[in-house]
Parts: structure tokens; sequence; C-alpha cells
């Protein structure tokens, strides 16, 4: 059995302020269930805080990027070593906003998540198709390539422990989700390539997780479909109450 994976992708949004009240307002109430794991992708000035902060709770704490080199002259960038040293569980990877606008490629997202795994940080790799990719039918061909690219060169065990999020762009802060069905489609085929790159197990183990305007009132019908594990939520993940709901619909 498959934990469920939710995951609150904050992007460049809050206050110190704000972050502190979030976690106050859920710090007890994520339940410590081993059904479903809870996690807060926040901007990096907020992560040394927040793992301090949900200290021997539920709640584990992830950055939205990161580089894959360890240290250097890469100025303005952070390193997995910094992230791993400061107590960061997880890393997101590829997110489609960093392939659009920051010209993330398949090839650093494979460099990246190889990173990731080298220092113990478990990545959420993000994939998913444009709505031109989805009207031309190109939706399946595109995706299993993003996920064959970003998983090269990793060991079977580094796969099983890889999240996968399937992201369609159309959908991402559009308040279009993907029906249910169409988002299970995409989640199965992932685990079909997750099989073919590598094994039956790792592909069994692989948490895959939906995300695009999820929201709570669509979370109970995405977890109930076979292949979708949890899910990666963005705009309503920012109010403490809607994303405990989220949290509580993987319990
Ligand atoms: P959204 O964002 O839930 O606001 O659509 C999801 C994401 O980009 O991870």
């Amino acid at each position: 059995m498959r934990k469920r994976v939710i995951a609150g992708n904050w992007k460049m949004n809050k206050t110190a302020n704000e972050v502190k009240k979030f976690v106050e307002s859920i710090r007890e109430k994520v339940p410590a269930s081993e059904k479903v794991e809870a996690i807060v992708c926040a901007p990096f000035p907020y992560l040394a805080k927040l793992v301090e902060d949900t200290a021997n709770t539920n709640i584990k704490v992830a950055a939205q990027n990161m580089h894959f080199e360890d240290s250097g002259a890469f100025t303005g960038e952070v390193s997995p070593v910094m992230l791993k040293d400061i107590g960061v569980t997880h890393v997101i990877i590829g997110h489609s906003e960093r392939r659009e606008f920051f010209a993330e490629t398949d090839n650093t997202v494979n460099q990246k998540t190889k990173a990731a795994h080298h220092h113990g940080l478990v990545p959420i790799v993000c994939v998913g198709e444009s709505l031109e990719q989805r009207e031309a039918d190109e939706t399946v061909q595109h995706v299993r390539n993003q996920v064959t690219e970003a998983l090269k060169g990793l060991s079977e065990e580094e796969v099983s422990q890889t999240i996968i999020a399937y992201e369609p762009i159309w959908a991402i802060g559009t308040g279009k989700t993907a029906s249910s069905e169409d988002a299970n489609e995409v989640c199965r085929e992932i685990r079909q390539v997750v099989k073919e790159l590598t094994s039956e197990d790792a592909a069994e183990k692989v948490i895959i997780q939906y995300g695009g305007s999820v929201k709570p009132a669509t979370i109970d019908e995405l977890l109930s479909q076979s292949d979708v594990d949890g899910a990666l939520v963005g705009g309503a993940s920012l109010e403490a109450d809607s994303f405990l709901s989220l949290v509580e619909a993987g319990t």
C-alpha cells in the first residue's frame, strides 16, 4: 500500500509572519498517520525556521528548486548540500514554471534529480503537457519522454524513492482540473514507464501525484483513483484550513 503524499507548493508567496501563523494553525492538527505525508514547499528564506517549527510533527519541509552542484561560483543558487544541512527532506524539481521561465530543461531536471538522491533528498519531479500538446494528442508521448529523461542514470532504488508529480500545464492555476479519469490515465502511464525503465517492484512503490487546481472539493475523487497517490497543490495550499482538509482527505 503506497502512502499518500499531499504537498503544498506555496510558490513565491507569504511573508515570514504569514508562515508563522500558518504553522501555528496546522502544527497540532496534521494527523500522525501512517497513510499520509504532509509536505510544505516553501521559498528559501523560510526553510530553516520551518524545519525548526515543524520538528516532532508529521509535516515535512521541501524546497521548490535547487542547483545540482554541491557548491561553487553560482551566484544566487542554493545547493542540495545546503538543503540537507538545514533539515529539508524533499525538493520540487522541474516545475513547469521553472521550465517555462527559468530555462529548466530535461537535462537539468535529470542532473538535479540525481543530485537530490545523492544527498538523500526526495525529489518531487514535475512533468506534464501543454494545452497544445493535449489537443494534438501528444500527452502520453510527451510525459513518457519527460519521465524517461528525468530518471536517466538512477538506480532502481532511487527511482522507487522518487515522487513524480503529473501536472498538466493547462490545469495549473487556471481553475481547470483534469477529470480524475484523465489524471489517472496519465498517472498509470507514468507507472508503466517506470516499470519499463526499472521493475514492477519499483513501479508499485513510486509515488505519483496529480497537480493542477486541486481543491478540497476535488481531492477525494482524485485520491480514489488507482494510480493517483497524492497531490501537489498550489493555490489551495496557501490557507491553513484548506491545506489541512487536503491532508485529511489522504487519511
Ligand atoms: P495550482 O498549482 O494548484 O495553483 O494549480 C499547482 C502547482 O503548480 O504545483
